[in-house]
C-alpha cells in the first residue's frame, strides 16, 4: 500500500531544523510537484542541487529531512520538472512516492489556511508544533484529516463491489464515505452502506487504516457481513455501479497502493479474517 515503504522510515515528528545541502525540497506549482522522472522512477531534488534553501521544514524520511519551499515559484531546470501529482501516484521508488504525497498533503493544508477564518489575519508558523497560529487572534489550525472508511461487505463467498460516478476515477471500488459530525467509525460503516446500496450489515471487524493523504483522509478498513436482504438498491448519484461478485470472479482492476485493492485481494486469496 502506499504508506508501506519499509526497509525506509517515514519519521512524522515534528522537528524542525535548518534545511542541509543534503535535505530535500519540495516544490510545487499548483498541482505539479519539481522533480526529474525516467523510466517510471522518480527522484526529488536536494538543496545543493537546486541551489537554494528552504524555512519550512515538513518531516524526515530515513536521514534525510524533507522542506516545503514557500518562497517565488522556481523555474524547470533540467533534469527538474513540473510533473503532475495526479501522475506521480503509480511511479517508484515507494519511498518517494509517499514523501511526494505526504508533501502535497502538507503544502495544500499551508495553501488553504495563509489567512485566519476567524480574524482575517495572515497566520504564522508554530514553532513548537506542526500548525499555523494566527499571531492577532490566536487561533491554532492543524493539518486536516477526515476520517473515512472502506468497507468490504461480504456474503458468503460474494463480494460487494461498486463504481463511483461522475469521476475520473473508474476502477471498482468497495463501499467507502466520510464519517459525519457525532457519529462512531462504526455508525459511519452502517450509514455509508446503507445510503449507497440499501443494505444492511453485520459483524463488524476493523481491519487495518490507511493515510490516504491524497485527499487528506485517514481511511478505516472494515469487514461486514451481509445481514438480512441481498438486494442492491443504488444509491444513483454517488454510485454508477454495485453488484455482488463471486471470490473467483473478482475483477483485478484496482489501484496497487489502496486499501481497497489490498482488501479485495485478501479476499480472493480467502484470507479476509486476517489482520497483519
Ligand atoms: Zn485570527
Amino acid at each position: 500500500m502506499l504508506q508501506d515503504i519499509a526497509p525506509h522510515r517515514f519519521k512524522n515528528e515534528y522537528c524542525p531544523r535548518s534545511c542541509k545541502p543534503q535535505d530535500r525540497l519540495l516544490v510545487f506549482s499548483e498541482d505539479r510537484l519539481l522533480c526529474a522522472m525516467e523510466g517510471g522512477v522518480i527522484e526529488l531534488p536536494t538543496a545543493a542541487q537546486l541551489g537554494i534553501s528552504a524555512e519550512q521544514y515538513a518531516f524526515t524520511l530515513d536521514d534525510a529531512a524533507f522542506f516545503l519551499w514557500e518562497g517565488t515559484p522556481l523555474e524547470e531546470r533540467a533534469p527538474w520538472r513540473y510533473i503532475p501529482c495526479k501522475s506521480l501516484r503509480d511511479v517508484g521508488p515507494a519511498h518517494l512516492r509517499f514523501a511526494a504525497a505526504v508533501g502535497e498533503s502538507l503544502a495544500r493544508w499551508h495553501h488553504t489556511n495563509r489567512y485566519c477564518g476567524v480574524c482575517g489575519a495572515a497566520m504564522a508558523k508554530s514553532e513548537t508544533e506542526r500548525a499555523l497560529v494566527c499571531p492577532k487572534c490566536g487561533q491554532t489550525v492543524y493539518p486536516k484529516i477526515a476520517p473515512a472508511v472502506i468497507v468490504a461487505v461480504t456474503d458468503g463467498d460474494r463480494l460487494l463491489l461498486t463504481k463511483y460516478a461522475g469521476r475520473a476515477f473508474t476502477r471498482y471500488a468497495l463501499v467507502a464515505g466520510f464519517a459525519e459530525i457525532g457519529e462512531t467509525i462504526e455508525q459511519t460503516v452502517h450509514r455509508e452502506v446503507a445510503e449507497e446500496t440499501g443494505l444492511a450489515v453485520k459483524n463488524l471487524r476493523f481491519y487495518r487504516s490507511q493515510p490516504w493523504v491524497y485527499t487528506d483522509s485517514l481511511l478505516f478498513g472494515f469487514w461486514a457481513e451481509l445481514d438480512g436482504s441481498d438486494e442492491i438498491r443504488r444509491q444513483e448519484s454517488e454510485l454508477s455501479e454495485a453488484a455482488w461478485f463471486a471470490r473467483d470472479a473478482l475483477p483485478s482492476d484496482h489501484s496497487e497502493i489502496s486499501l481497497t485493492g489490498e482488501m479485495i485481494e485478501l479476499f480472493r486469496a480467502g484470507g479476509e479474517r486476517s489482520v497483519p
